[in-house]
């Protein structure tokens, strides 16, 4: 649930294609001149922390308890800490999120880990929700981007421009677990399909699976009134790809956010581990679907950060560490840099014009007041 209003969380509501392109970055660096990527899949974990990402399950927030409603609280910490704690950061965050690790990190570079001197961040000031996704998105820090409203975007989301050109024209899609992506991605004028909150998907003949999907939206207990559980928007997105094969697909992820919120440390121990379970689910699928094979690039990160210690619950403008976030990449243009360390800063408004130049396409020329692609993760 991220509410709205106009602070955080006050309840209111295969085969090698060499692409040739000829643009340059105004920051310098070239726009590649070959690049293999023909598709990109970014998914957002909405609020989680560098700090789980890179250093594991904290054993001091470990017992923190959710709310009573969640069953016996002390049974849920107990779990957590045999499920999740380990002895070293590097056990412990492999226990939490194995794919992140194991694959994106091993194969690809994963930025944000202070321990290391790495960060990334977001530099909109407001370190929550619609700003964070914005900035990414759209490549620009908008000060009229300042709630949690689900109000169309002021700015146009490379998602949208991509769809604008006729090489990925109907072929960009994007799902998402709030209700606030039609917003963000303006649903009503971009042209390309959004699928958020408890809609249900309608843009495909309705498979059994898919009718299931659906039915379970209208269904099930909203225990939150903007955002269905993460299975529903993941498992219908799942079937999106394999229906429609879009080209650049976007997911938005968002229990660890709420649980967070609800102040429960197991529960959002339990999402982060759920999600990167299906991250790695979306990338075998993919990888074994020949449109995508070798020749996808899948980015994954938060929308904001959260407070330190008992600050970890929230984030905000008033909790200034809740701007620190993470980013990882993998696909068959990022070099196998791993997890970086005393590497230059990256930041979220980087990233719109980094989706578009995988794809040899240069958005910050497009749009100049975003920010300019991040070199180190694309061909040389
Ligand atoms: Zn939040």
């Amino acid at each position: 649930m991220k509410i709205t209003g106009s602070f955080f969380k006050l309840p209111r509501g295969a085969a090698f294609c060499a692409c040739v392109v000829s643009l340059a970055l105004s920051s310098g660096a070239q726009i590649p001149t070959t690049h293999k990527t023909q598709n990109v899949i970014v998914v957002m974990m909405d609020g989680m922390r560098w700090q789980e990402v890179f250093r594991g399950a904290d054993l001091t927030l470990i017992k923190t308890r959710g709310p009573k409603w969640l069953g016996n609280p002390d049974e849920l910490a107990t779990d957590a800490e045999k499920q999740y704690w380990r002895l070293t950061p590097a056990e412990r965050r492999r226990i939490l999120m194995p794919f992140l690790w194991d694959v994106v990190a091993a194969q690809g570079q994963i930025y944000g880990n202070r321990d290391l001197g790495s960060d990334s961040h977001v530099v909109n000031g407001l370190n929550f929700s619609y700003p964070g996704y914005a900035e990414t998105l759209t490549g620009i820090a908008d000060s009229r981007v300042n709630s949690n409203d689900n109000v169309p975007n002021p700015n146009q989301t490379v998602f949208g421009w991509l769809n604008g050109d006729p090489e990925f024209a109907g072929k960009v899609a994007a799902f998402g677990a709030w209700g606030t992506f039609n917003g963000i991605f303006d649903k009503e004028h971009c042209g390309f399909v959004v699928n958020a909150g408890y809609d249900p998907l309608t843009a495909v003949p309705a498979t059994p699976e898919i009718k299931l999907l659906n039915d379970l939206k209208s269904e099930s207990v909203r225990l939150w009134a903007d955002e269905p559980f993460d299975p529903l928007p993941f498992h219908t997105a799942l079937e999106y790809v394999k229906a429609r094969k879009p080209r650049v697909l976007f997911v938005g992820l968002g229990e660890t956010d709420d649980w967070a919120h609800a102040g429960s440390y197991p529960e959002y121990l339990i999402s982060a581990h759920l999600n990167d379970h299906y991250i790695g689910e979306l990338w075998h699928l993919v990888q074994s679907m020949p449109e995508y094979q070798n020749k996808t690039t899948l980015i994954v990160l938060p929308d904001h950060g959260r407070g330190e210690g008992k600050q970890w619950t929230t984030h905000g403008e008033k909790v200034p560490d809740s701007r620190e976030t993470w980013m990882a990449f993998i696909g068959p243009d990022t070099d196998p840099l791993g997890e970086r360390s005393h590497a230059n800063s990256v930041t979220e408004n980087q990233v719109a014009a980094t989706i578009a130049a995988l794809l040899g396409k240069d958005y910050h020329a497009a749009v100049p007041k975003s920010g300019t692609a991040i070199a180190d993760v694309l061909s040389k």
